[in-house]
């Protein structure tokens, strides 16, 4: 026999011809799309082979299994060597979960009312899983409200300030989006994800590279020190390939008269890696335009080191898992001082993140760490607070 079961997605596995490739009623994880050879679809009735149709390349068969977690309704036989690749449920589902959920609700109904219309399946096994339905459902409703909220401008920024660990004063602002939602706030976790499956975090970021240096230029033409303090924001993965992302970035500073370095973009690692070169030549555009880059989460993906040169790196913010336990904990510590040797080499300076004590701030400047953010200092505060706060003399407190 020529096959060789391997269910890595995309590997070729081979079928002589005769042999049996799927057999009606049994469990299926799987579906393959056909190389090469041409295979026939049957049932089973009453003893009788019923050929429902024969498939050659390009074809996909026992896609059903993809979907559902229903038994085969029918066999496929090698009607010549077969060569096919493998689709496996598993891959699929991720990639269903990370789509839109209407697409994934379209997919489930048409292969269950297609099974339906066959009456191959039990009654009472008939129907979409309830927590499935559920999942897609509340997740098509926060996708409505999310766009509800975009247009009615239900976004609004919270600004966390970020101090020198030296002397305490604050440097620059990390924003943070909030969400109010009948009054209540609602917090990123809870709904970024599905702005950046959606897509609408593009529409979204757009707004608040805009709001946040308006805030900027507000909270410094108020505050009046003449200090430029910076401001830094998060940019997600596929607001990087907005390509009006540049124009939005140069308006920005522009009209709200930024000097050079006091927008920064946040990005994290992972999204670093994912395409380097041309993630590369994006940053070095938005740097063109006056902005900074810092690489944001750092020490939770999975970068090589060896590349982070090749990248127009100003600043490193160490995750605040790193932070937590620092100043007790010796791996931690060790960890914070390889991150904080590997940033001064490169020439970065250092935002330790998520610092809650006094201790873990003695720490990380004793390593060299340059700036600090934390609920030490404060937690994300809306523009309207932030003059008292900074009029607040918090230096060497
Ligand atoms: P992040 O970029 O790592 O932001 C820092 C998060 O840590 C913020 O949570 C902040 O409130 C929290 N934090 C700050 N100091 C402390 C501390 O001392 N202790 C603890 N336990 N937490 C602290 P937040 O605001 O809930 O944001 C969570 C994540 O949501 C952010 O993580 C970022 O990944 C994402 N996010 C927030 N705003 C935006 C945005 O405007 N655009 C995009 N694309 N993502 C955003
Ligand atoms: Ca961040
Ligand atoms: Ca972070």
């Amino acid at each position: 026999m020529g096959v060789a079961v391997d269910f890595d997605q995309y590997k070729c596995i081979n079928f002589d011809e005769g042999q049996q490739i799927f057999t009606d009623g049994d469990d299926g994880d799987h579906a393959l799309v056909i190389v090469d050879g041409i295979v026939e679809v049957w049932i089973n009735s009453n003893g009788e082979r019923i050929s429902l149709q024969t498939l050659g390349a390009g074809d996909i068969v026992g896609e059903m299994a993809l979907i559902d977690e229903m038994p085969r309704t029918a066999s496929v036989t090698a009607l010549t060597p077969v060569t096919a690749t493998v689709i496996t449920r598993e891959a699929m589902s991720e990639r269903m979960h990370a789509a839109d959920p209407a697409l994934e609700l379209i997919l489930r109904s048409l292969i269950e009312r297609f099974r339906r219309a066959t009456s191959r399946i039990d009654e009472g096994k008939r129907g979409v899983h309830e927590d499935v339905r559920r999942r897609i459902l509340q997740a098509s409703k926060l996708q409505a409200e999310l766009m509800v909220a975009l247009t009615e401008s239900q976004f609004e920024m919270h600004y966390q300030p970020i101090v020198s660990l030296v002397d305490g004063s604050v440097m620059g602002f990390e924003a943070l989006i909030r969400w109010r939602k009948e009054g209540r706030l609602v917090a990123p976790f809870e709904f970024i994800p599905m702005l950046e499956s959606s897509g609408l975090i593009v529409p979204v970021g757009r707004w608040l590279i805009g709001e946040a240096c308006a805030a900027l230029s507000r909270i410094q033409a108020g505050f009046g020190d003449g200090r430029a303090r910076f401001m830094s924001v998060n940019v997600s993965g596929i607001q990087l390939d907005d390509p009006e992302l540049l124009g939005v970035v140069r308006t920005a500073i522009a009209e709200n008269k930024l000097e050079k370095g006091q927008l920064k973009i946040e990005l994290t690692e992972t999204m670093l890696m994912k395409d380097a070169d041309a993630t590369a030549a994006r940053l070095q555009a938005f740097c063109d335009e006056g902005a900074t880059v810092a690489i944001d989460d750092f020490g939770t993906g999975y970068s090589s080191l060896a590349y982070l040169h090749r990248f127009p790196l100003h600043t490193l913010k160490i995750d605040r898992s790193f932070v937590d336990g620092c100043e007790n904990d010796a791996q931690m510590l060790q960890i914070v001082r390889s991150i904080s040797t590997l940033a001064q080499t490169l020439g970065l300076n250092i935002v330790a993140e998520g610092i809650e004590n006094k201790q873990q701030a003695t720490v990380l400047a004793a390593l060299g760490c340059d700036y600090g953010q934390g609920w030490l200092y404060a937690k994300a505060m809306p523009e309207a607070e932030l003059g008292d706060y900074l009029r607040d003399d918090h230096a060497n407190d």
